[in-house]
């Protein structure tokens, strides 16, 4: 917290606010995310699970409200004050954090549609219920196909494919059948989910529709929650569709508007996940800091030999940058989002991109400094490589996406 912010319209409330949410991601955040790092996916998830509880009090606090009017029950936070929360919690635990985010998806993107018919099914009884009880994910990859559901919105980059999970209409309704992929953040918990589909006929990713739907519908089921290296303790897991009848008006966007949805959709999201790299970026820093201080070797603290310094410098630099850069980009795309204008992608993906790498490179120098104890469950710094490598795939490949990013230049 002690950071220089460049920022100087910075209001004294919103530091409250970004103070409140440092000391609930110091106190809650940090130490229940240590625990769930080091528990199987299958308890990560499990009744007693403590993901849980600090899920219940981060939404108790509002964290998973803030976009949406206080009116409908929201926060009502303009996207500095979001940036500034997002960053602070992501320093907490990114896994949980991402939890807490991904959470009003669903009902966000009803919002911002501005779908009459979805606000009320979806939107209403999120913002209305005010807990946990209510959870959204967003499942867009397959097994077959990752990348390649990413590229809809650029001709140059698309191939013909055949998805995975595809919708046949049904008079007024739509059948879904196929599945989404392992990845899917939150599907072992959630109860809705944002679903993109190819419609039956199709071989164009960019030419999909987007459902909003309850998981509880027959015909709906769950893989087993992915054991997996980073981030672990966001569940994640498959999403299995078999007859699933849906009213043809949980189809919020078509194939027509496809293409500038997915792009306005990967803008805020790309823009999201570089600040949560910017948090973990700073978390990872302070560890290393905090140890270069108190490790003696060659009869003094680490801290002191020039070598030690000049690294720590370097992760200062790259995480004041990646604080900068994520926080243009977010506040400017999330502000044109926001007021319904396009926003450009290619300033989300520099950011996503930069951030994530900026955040692999601050994790790996702080195991280095380290040394040994670095590669152990002793200090968290371990745990933030892990996380950090994971957030260079999440929501496209870092070089995927730079190829996306250069086809808009
Ligand atoms: C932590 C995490 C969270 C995630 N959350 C979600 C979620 O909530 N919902 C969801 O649906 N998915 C989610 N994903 C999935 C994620 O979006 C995909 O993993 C990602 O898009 C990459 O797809 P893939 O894993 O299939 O890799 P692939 O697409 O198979 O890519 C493998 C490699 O090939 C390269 N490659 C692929 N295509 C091309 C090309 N045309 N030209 C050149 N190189 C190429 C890539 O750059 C990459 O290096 C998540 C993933 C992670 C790791």
């Amino acid at each position: 917290m002690s950071y220089l912010d460049y920022d100087l319209t910075i209001s004294d409330e919103q530091r409250e606010l970004q103070q409140a949410a440092h000391t609930f991601a110091a106190e809650v955040l940090r130490p229940v995310g240590i625990q769930l790092d080091r528990m199987t996916a299958d308890e990560v998830v499990a009744p007693a699970s403590p993901l849980h509880e600090v899920f219940g009090q981060a939404c108790a606090l509002g964290y998973n409200r803030m976009l949406a009017p206080p009116e409908l029950g929201g926060l009502g936070l303009d996207p500095v004050t979001r940036h500034l929360l997002l960053e602070e919690l992501s320093w907490g635990n990114v896994g949980v954090a991402a939890v807490i985010f991904l959470s009003s998806n669903h009902a966000d993107v009803a919002l911002a549609l501005g779908n009459a018919e979805a606000i009320d099914e979806f939107t209403m009884p999120f913002y209305a219920a005010g807990d946990s009880s209510i959870c959204g994910c967003w499942a867009i990859t397959e097994p077959d196909h990752g990348s390649d559901t990413l590229t809809a919105m650029r001709p140059e980059l698309r191939t013909p494919a055949r998805g995975q999970l595809v919708a046949r209409r049904d008079g007024d309704d739509w059948i879904l059948n196929g599945q989404k992929s392992a990845w899917v953040s939150n599907a072992p918990i959630a109860t809705h989910a944002m679903v993109n589909v190819q419609f039956e006929g199709e071989a164009d990713f960019a030419r999909s529709g987007v459902f909003l739907l309850p998981l509880d519908l027959p015909g709906v089921s769950r893989g087993r929650p992915l054991d997996k290296h980073g981030i672990r303790s966001l569940p994640q897991g498959e999403l299995f569709f078999e007859d699933v009848r849906l009213p043809h008006r949980w189809l919020i966007v078509g194939p027509d508007e496809y293409a500038a949805h997915l792009e306005a959709h990967l803008t805020a999201f790309n823009a999201g996940v570089s600040c949560v790299a910017s948090g973990l970026a700073r978390a990872a820093y302070e560890c290393a800091l905090a140890y270069t201080k108190e490790r003696v070797q060659g009869g003094k603290p680490i801290f002191e030999h020039q070598s030690v310094r000049a690294r720590l410098f370097h992760m200062f630099s790259l995480v004041q940058a990646s604080r900068s850069l994520s926080r243009g980009a977010y506040v400017h795309n999330m502000t044109r989002l926001g007021n319904g204008e396009p926003a450009p992608l290619e300033h989300s993906i520099a950011a996503k991109v930069f951030c994530t790498n900026a955040a692999l490179e601050v994790a790996t120098l702080a195991v280095q400094l380290h040394g040994g104890n670095g590669m152990t469950k002793e200090y968290p710094v371990e745990m933030f490589l892990r996380d950090a490598t994971a957030f260079t795939i999440a929501d496209g490949e870092n070089a995927m996406l730079s190829q996306i990013g250069a086809s808009l230049l």
